[in-house]
């Protein structure tokens, strides 16, 4: 599930089912998350859990770098994605607002440019935005 421990629970966090729930929807997920559709998969299977607990696990996996937040573009609405090893990047489609995951890292070979001008890069943010291929197609 987290890094390499697959099977197990990570560690500085303590078990519990809503949690539990919380971290496999994230990790089943193929591209981050509101916390509102989290929510919504939750939902389904136990109406017993609220927004706002949800809202509180996921904060505490982003301390616990557990998870990761982020937001797209102009939207102020926070995603939540599991912490892997390595980085994503995503494009979102302006039309249908999926977010469509890269399979490469755009910056990789920019960033030894950047770090000859004597700047050491510890990570980065990329904001790409277009149409998917789907919204492509039914346009024409
Ligand atoms: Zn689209
Ligand atoms: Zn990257």
């Amino acid at each position: 599930m987290i890094n390499e421990k697959r099977s197990g629970w990570p560690s500085g966090i303590k078990k519990t089912k809503t949690r539990e729930y919380v971290l496999r929807v994230l990790d089943d997920a193929p591209s981050p998350l509101c916390a509102t559709k989290i929510y919504a998969k939750i939902e389904k299977d136990r109406s017993s859990i609220s927004l706002s607990t949800v809202y509180r696990i996921l904060e505490l996996l982003v301390k616990k770098d557990l998870a990761v937040k982020t937001t797209i573009m102009n939207d102020d609405k926070a995603l939540y994605e599991l912490n892997r090893d390595q980085h994503k990047h995503y494009a979102l489609c302006l039309k249908c607002r999926k977010l469509v995951a890269l399979k490469n890292c755009p910056m990789e070979q920019f960033i030894p440019k950047i770090e000859d001008n004597g700047f050491q890069v510890m990570g980065h943010k990329v904001e790409i935005y277009g149409y998917c291929h789907e919204c492509v197609l039914r346009n024409d």
